[in-house]
Order: C-alpha cells, then structure tokens, then sequence
C-alpha cells in the first residue's frame, strides 16, 4: 500500500494554505485524500500512484474534447514556440472574438457584438459588473442565492461552489461597504425579485444570473424565468449579466443562452460572461455584449480594465483550437454520454433504495438526494448532502473521479466513449449501496 498521495498532501499543507490553491480540491466535504494528479488524457487522470481514473471533473468544465487533445496540444506548442506572451495585439484574438460572436449569432437573435479577453472567469464577471456600473451609473447588483461568479469581493454573499461546500455564508475580508451593494435574492422567485425592484429599482446596475447555475448542484431556472428577470430589469433600466462562465460552448455550441434561444425561450441579456471551454483548459476567460456597452471600456470608454497577459497567444491557440474542434457532432456525443450516465446512476440509486432526483441543464447533471427536485438554494441545502461522501468514495475506489461535493455539477467530456462509460456503469450498484447505507 502506496501512500504518494498522502505525502505530497502533507508536503503540500506546509507551504499552500490547505494544500491546495483552489478551495474544493481538499476533499473538506467528502473527506479523505485528494489525489495529486501527474496526467490527463481524454477521458482519464492519473494519479501520483499511477492510478487511472475515469474523469468526471473535466478540470470543471475546460476539458470538453477530454483531455489534452492532440490537436489542441499542437496547436498550444506550435503557439508557444513562437512565443510565450507578447502584451501585445496578435491576430488569434481577433480570431476568437469572431468565433465567439458568430457562436452566438447562428442560435438567435444575439446581443453580443463585441468581445474582451481576460484570464478567468472571476475577472470576466469583476469586469461586466464595473461596466453595468458604468454605463447605468447605479451602484447596486442582484444576484441570486447558490449561484457563483467567482471569488471578486462583491459576490461572495450567498455564493455556491466552494463556498457551498465549505457551508461559509460569504467571506471574511469584505468589506461591509463591498458586502451592502449586492443585494441576495432567492432563485427562481419572481415576487422576490420584483420586490426589491420595487424598493431599490432606481439604484440597481444590474442582475447578474448564472445562465442556468451549475455551483449548487445543477438548477436550471424554470422555463421563461431568465426572459422574465430580463424584462424586469430593462423595465427598470437595470442590465442583465449572463454568467456562461460554466455552461457557456459547454451544453450547446452557443452555450445555455443558445440551448435556451434554439428552443424558443427568447431573451436578450446586456452582457455576457464566459470562461473554461473558451480557454480549452488554459486561463482565458470573456465578457461580451452589445457595442454600446462593451465601448465603454478604456481605451474608448472610462471604465478601465487591463491585463498584462489578456489575449495571451498561447491560451488563445488553445481556445480557438477547442472551440473549432466543438462541432455539433461532439454536442451529440456529450448530450449521449450524460443522458447513459445520468439515468444509469439514477437507475442504481432507485435500486438501492435512495431518494433522489436527478437535475439537468442540458448536457451538464447533478443529483439532489431529496424527493422533490430543488429550484432554489434552500432545497439543495436541505437535500440528504450526507450520503454524497459514502457515494464519491465508492466511486474513486472503482476508480472513478466526480467532483468531490455535491454542490458540483458531473462534465463529461467528448472523450468518454464505450468504455469510460462502461466503466462508471459497473461502479454505480456499489455506490448506490455506500449512499444508501450512510
Ligand atoms: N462564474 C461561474 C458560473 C463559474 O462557474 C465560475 C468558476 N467555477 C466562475 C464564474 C469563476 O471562474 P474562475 O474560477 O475562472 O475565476
């Protein structure tokens, strides 16, 4: 019995906070010893032990080929010898921002006109909010309880992802000036929210929403309700920020925005967000939206925004090859893969006797162990979270990788074929026995 693992945890909890530099990635919720990963390869990680696993994680959401796809780790060579970083315009940005926009353009009628490149998803949303408030000049953003959009200090209040996990209700170091401007409204609640628009509506910059949240578990909101909010906050001279950092080129070829377009629920937010699949698994991260808006950042406008390595060539090679390998055939395969998955994992825990019921926003899924589904962060809360650690253990000692909290949404990747699938087929009786006997 190896414990590599166990040593480098140690070793790494003496010189990195928690050993780990993002928080979720210490097993707190589910217990044990993360696995320090060597390698990653279409559907599979390896661990330092040299253990294989089929990945569930997708590097949360990047890896939507699976792994390291050759063509994409040519073009990321290829772009690194010719040089790492220039701070300087390159031709491949202008590339991607075509890309993006025409994404968008071929699933509806799209607000997005123009792009700015960044290096996460955190700087993406800090960004879109800085323009909403200057182009409404308000103060005040609404965001809804369990969704995350990064760790900037405004939108910490009522986070999900880690901060879910961690059971944290938002974060020290805020400053209560910061923490007062953002206003926390139930999900999925129209009176809520027309209620402190009726109360602050004068005030208010902008709703930012993830596009169907994904960091408390998958919630997708209720059909209309993301064309509501947006008629409500146009109604009151508010903007609408689409966070796609998570689901955006993931769950369809014009993310979430373009599912939801393509099936007729119309709306047309200000901004947009994106991150992870954009960047093919290195950081780059996005904000788009209409020109009008998007021309009131410095150097037109007077909102300033800067990055020593935005537009950066080597993570824009990495982005751009990602995105034109993403054809509708590898939407297809993802849209096969979580459906075999989700309902054979749903099948094993109805065989084990566990209640539950399985969430979805397209190809992304995650499972609520309650017998109702939850629409709002208090259900999920609620839900028997306990029998999640039981679950994920039995899983990664068949050899198979979820995210390590039941706040995560499942990724699979266009790299799970037959086998991967497989794989986590036959893991799933044992692991509906672990959660049901928890
Ligand atoms: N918004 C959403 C919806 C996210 O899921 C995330 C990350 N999980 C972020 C923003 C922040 O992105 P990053 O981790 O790249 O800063």
């Amino acid at each position: 019995m190896t414990h590599i693992n166990e040593d480098l945890f140690d070793r790494a909890r003496t010189v990195i906070p928690g050993g780990v530099n993002s928080p979720v990635r210490a097993f707190g919720s589910v217990g044990g010893t993360p696995r320090f990963l060597v390698e990653a390869r279409g559907p599979h990680v390896v661990d330092a032990e040299g253990r294989e696993y089929v990945d569930l994680v997708a590097s949360w959401g990047p890896a939507i080929l699976g792994h390291a796809h050759p063509e994409v780790v040519a073009a990321v060579q290829a772009a690194a010898a010719r040089g790492l970083s220039f701070g300087a315009s390159t031709p491949s940005e202008t590339e991607l921002a075509e890309e993006i926009v025409g994404r968008l353009r071929a699933a509806g009628d799209s607000p997005l006109e123009k792009v700015r490149l960044v290096s996460t998803g955190t700087e993406a949303t800090m960004t879109a909010i800085r323009l909403a408030r200057g182009a409404t000049g308000r103060d005040l953003l609404v965001k809804f309880a369990g969704h995350y959009h990064g760790h900037s200090d405004g939108l910490l209040a009522a986070a999900g992802s880690g901060l879910a996990t961690l059971s944290l209700p938002g974060s020290a170091g805020v400053t209560e000036a910061v923490a007062s401007q953002t206003l926390v409204v139930p999900y999925n609640d129209e009176a809520a929210l027309e209620a402190v628009f009726a109360e602050r509506s004068d005030q208010i910059a902008a709703i930012i929403t993830e596009a169907s949240p994904a960091n408390m578990g998958v919630v997708p909101p209720d059909p209309g309700f993301n064309a509501f909010l947006v008629e409500l906050a146009h109604r009151h001279g508010a903007l609408v920020i689409i966070d796609e950092v998570l689901t955006g080129f993931r769950v369809d070829a014009a993310g979430y925005w373009g599912l939801s377009s393509r099936a007729g629920d119309v709306y047309q937010p200000d901004l947009f967000t994106f991150g992870k699949v954009v960047g093919g698994g290195m950081p780059l991260a996005a904000l788009g939206g209409r020109a009008e808006i998007m021309d009131l950042l410095a150097p037109l406008g007077p909102v300033y925004q800067a990055g020593t390595l935005s537009g950066n060539p080597v993570a824009v090679a990495a982005g751009l090859t990602t995105l034109r390998l993403a054809t509708d055939e590898v939407y297809e395969r993802l849209d096969t893969a979580a459906h075999t998955l989700s309902t054979a994992t749903s099948d094993a825990l109805s065989a084990a006797g566990v209640a539950h019921v399985v969430q979805r926003a397209g190809n992304l899924f995650s499972f609520v162990f309650a017998s109702e589904p939850a629409r709002d962060y208090a259900a999920v809360q609620a839900q028997e979270g306990w029998r999640y650690p039981a679950f994920f253990h039995s899983m990664l000692d068949q050899g198979v990788s979820l995210p390590p909290s039941v706040y995560e949404a499942w990724f699979v990747t266009a790299a799970h074929d037959d086998a991967a699938v497989s794989r986590i087929l036959e893991a799933l009786p044992a692991a509906a026995r672990a959660a049901a006997e928890a």
